[in-house]
């Protein structure tokens, strides 16, 4: 597909004039933020609203930010490196101010200008809106990654789309979840850059004409993909990559013949169709337009990033095949995995390479990490649909797949149960294509994102392809950047592990190593404890304003956020909290521990027991919170609309972290890592990286408890009788009986009667089978809570010690192991 506008090459003299970093010098800055507010705003500041203020300094930075980043793409150009191209459905960074204002180093300077003109940092900070173009962990794994990446100095590109409107925003209504649209953009978008000139065409559906060996995709309909760049700094200002955002356009926005024959609607078919394709994140895709509509939707920001990568890739190296070694794409899960697809018709049409030479190249150049083992989520599209919307695709999928089981046969060790495993093409009941087959035989490596998840993933879902590609699949544990998650959030606690551990740590997490040896001493413990009590007191107002509900900071914040899923178990927090509820009631005479339950977290609008769950936990929590028999010991809050925000806010709080998903379910889990060097104590099952997390804090400093994987499998594959477990567990058994008998939902009984009767009839998710144990981990919690010294050590080693979990670890470990690319 032919490009809109060619874009000129960039100008790489060295002899051009270098443009001169601007300085951090308070009286420039402010001097600067007047003339951003008066010039670009056409505001005077004494008429400037505090967000006039907010895009006048978001400008200010920007600017100095621009220089590093025109330097850093000088750079790559220059020393003709390979870049890292980063596909990613979702990109959930947040806010993006604090963190480019600390990774240039001009936070404090910057708080000086603002001082002097009267205006507070803190202030404007809140008032700047999450890019909330994500879901979870995955997208915000994307952005930690972008983080890294260019704290590591390696030249990447992040693709993705520039949802309107990005996941929903989460109201309560009577305790029920209810989904609004986002408005992120609502007040523009200060980070952003427009790039009118990159701008590529999107075709769909229509036919192929073969010409011997040549074939000609004519699309029924096309769109434009146009780029909008935002800068991601690394820290210290080491680099500056780019996020390149792709809004669609039509291509011919208004039909003024229609228009003035009379047919307003008609006229506008294109621009509402283009409008609709970077709209919402997850269009709901339980109705055959839903899901058409996300396959548009991945098929659209995989061209245009393809075209736009082989687009410079000729432009600076001229010969196409050259592509492996100045290129590495990363699949983020199988949203993008239709790029397989994409890049073969790019080689072989376009670029005129004959089968075999383009599929060596698309192996080389792409590489897949694998997000989850549950099947409903491993992405499939019906044969007819593929074929209707993407004709040119699905003749190369079916050559590839020829391809691919001719080597399987080759192999002579495969049954044909095996074969029709490997296949790309579902053939049970309705034919479907299976992206995550396609992403694998496309990629020269799979990678899973723990340890535990990654042998799973050998064992379950890619057990013959394993077989057949025994070398492909690797481990990349997860990591988060410690920028946001420490420095940011706890400048209090990045302070302290500095004073103790060097100013080494944000370029190296390792070094936090240093703070085992202060762990048992009185005054670190004492420190660490001022630190913990000033977060937990600034969120018990953050929860006073949200919800209302008074929280003694001196309670135990125990602390559950993340989606809200049965596999995550968030219904064992609930029952194990209503259980606890009952025996305070029964024993008011007990030495109870003052703990609060905080839960956040979206549901998927489509997810009925997950908004059920939503549901229960606000029940609960309006019976126990005005219980004054109980709520001196405890209490429980659902805060509505978890974000990164919000997870920054309530992360530097916990003293306890949640992480009690059905053992061999979550794939990795990152908010487990953001608590833990934030020096919470984490209550968990050995899933995911937990495990890994359970290795580098010592055993003796977490609370592992449960099933493990394989004793989950084992269960599963005997038939387990939950009833038989409920009846051996009277307060098990007290708790789901007061849930299901309408306790706690007087106005609608029967609300929770299904819900449970999940767990007492199939429990797949184990929360019966676990509730004991999970029940005694937090008595020993409890105990653990009791010794505070003991307490404050185990919290400051657990910090101290997860240096690994680090997203620049993480990241050097795919330059190195995936893309070839040396920092
Ligand atoms: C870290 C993070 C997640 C991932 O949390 P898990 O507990 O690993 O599922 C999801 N959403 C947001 C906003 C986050 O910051």
């Amino acid at each position: 597909m032919t490009q809109a506008q060619p874009s000129r090459v960039v100008a790489v003299a060295s002899d051009l004039p270098q443009a001169t970093p601007k300085s951090s010098d308070p009286a420039r800055l402010a001097h600067d933020i007047v003339d951003r507010l008066t010039y670009r705003i056409g505001k005077d500041a004494t008429v400037a609203t505090p967000d006039d203020w907010l895009t006048a300094v978001i400008l200010v930075v920007r600017d100095r930010v621009v220089t590093r980043w025109m330097e850093s793409t000088r750079d790559t150009y220059r020393k003709e490196s390979k870049r890292v191209y980063y596909l990613s459905m979702e990109f959930l960074i947040g806010r993006l101010m604090r963190d480019a204002m600390s990774n240039m180093g001009l936070v404090e300077e910057m708080q000086e200008a603002l001082s002097e003109l009267g205006v507070e940092l803190d202030l404007i900070r809140e008032l700047e809106p999450d890019a909330a173009l994500g879901n979870g962990g995955l997208g915000r794994l994307a952005a930690c990654f972008m983080e890294s990446m260019a704290s590591v100095d390696i030249p990447a590109y992040g693709y993705g789309i520039r949802y309107q409107n990005g996941m929903f925003r989460q109201e309560l209504s009577d305790g029920w979840q209810v989904e609004l649209p986002e408005t992120w953009l609502e007040h523009g978008n200060p980070w952003e850059f427009e790039r009118r000139e990159s701008a590529y065409e999107i075709g769909f559906g229509g036919e192929t004409k073969f010409d011997g060996n040549s074939c000609t995709w004519r699309p029924a309909e096309r769109f434009h993909a146009e780029a909008f760049d935002t800068p991601i700094v690394g820290w210290q200002a080491k680099r500056v990559n780019t996020l390149r955002l792709w809004r669609a356009e039509p291509i011919d926005p208004l039909k003024l013949d229609a228009f003035n024959a009379g047919d307003h609607m008609g006229a506008l078919r294109d621009s509402n169709k283009a409008e609709a394709l970077s709209r919402v994140l997850y269009p709901a895709d339980e109705t055959p337009a839903g899901q058409e509509l996300r396959l548009r939707q991945e098929y659209f920001f995989s061209s245009a990033s393809l075209q736009d990568i082989l687009r410079r890739h000729v432009q600076q190296f001229g010969r196409i095949t050259s592509l492996p070694e100045k290129a590495a794409i990363q699949l983020n899960d199988t949203h993008p995995a239709v790029s397989v697809a994409e890049l073969m018709r790019l080689l072989i049409d376009e670029h005129g390479l004959d089968f075999d030479l383009a599929w060596d190249i698309t192996k080389r150049t792409v590489a897949y990490t694998n997000h989850t083992l549950l099947p409903e989520a491993l992405e499939s599209w019906p044969v007819p649909l593929f074929e209707r919307l993407l004709p040119r695709h699905m003749q190369l999928i079916y050559q590839i797949n020829a391809r691919v089981l001719k080597e399987a046969r080759a192999a002579g060790t495969f049954d044909d149960e095996q074969i029709a495993a490997m296949s790309l093409i579902d053939e049970n009941g309705e034919r479907r294509v299976r992206m995550g087959n396609l992403a694998f035989v496309g990629a020269h490596s799979i990678n899973g994102v723990s340890g535990l998840h990654t042998e799973l993933m050998k064992k379950t879902v890619f057990h013959d392809l394993h077989q057949l590609y025994p070398l492909r699949i690797n481990n990349k544990t997860n990591g988060v950047t410690p920028r946001r998650w420490l420095a940011q959030v706890n400048p209090e606690l990045y302070e302290m592990a500095r004073d103790v551990a060097g100013d080494g740590i944000l370029s190296d997490l390792e070094q936090m190593k240093a703070l085992d040896a202060v762990a048992d001493d009185v005054n670190a413990q004492h420190r660490f404890a001022a630190i913990k009590r000033a977060n937990k007191a600034r969120l018990s107002d953050l929860i006073k304003s949200r919800v209302g509900l008074s929280v003694d900071p001196d309670m135990m914040f125990d602390i559950q956020i993340k989606r809200i899923h049965e596999y995550k178990r968030q219904l064992l927090n609930i029952v194990e909290t209503v259980a606890l509820y009952d025996q305070i009631r029964s024993h008011p005479e007990r030495d109870w521990v003052p703990r609060v339950k905080l839960i956040a977290g979206k549901a998927a609008a489509s997810y009925h027991n997950a908004k059920l769950i939503i549901k229960l936990a606000n029940d609960v929590a309006r019976v126990i919170n005005n219980d004054p028999a109980t709520r001196d010991v405890l209490r429980i809050a659902f805060l509505p609309n978890y974000n990164v925000s919000l997870a920054e806010a309530m992360v530097p709080a916990a003293d306890l972290s949640e992480q009690i998903s059905t053992a061999g379910m979550e794939a990795s889990g990152t908010g487990n890592m953001k608590f833990a060097i934030n020096g919470a104590l984490t209550i968990g099952t050995l899933d995911g990286a937990n495990v890994e997390m359970r290795e580098h804090a010592g055993h003796e400093n977490i609370v592992i408890f449960g099933l493990t994987a394989a004793e989950v499998a084992a269960k599963r594959a005997e038939g387990y009788d939950p009833e038989e477990v409920i009846a051996a567990s009277p307060e098990l058994a007290q708790a789901l009986t007061a849930i299901e008998s309408g306790v706690f939902s007087p106005d609608d009984r029967n609300r929770y009667r299904d819900l449970i009767a999940g767990v007492r009839l199939s429990d797949w998710f184990m929360v019966a089978a676990d509730f004991d144990a999970y029940a005694a981990a937090q008595r020993d919690v409890d105990a653990l809570w009791r010794d505070r010294a003991t307490w404050r050590a185990m919290a400051i080693r657990n910090s101290a010690r997860m240096g690994y979990f680090s997203s620049d670890r993480t990241i050097r470990q795919y330059a190195r192991e995936i893309w070839n690319v040396l920092p």
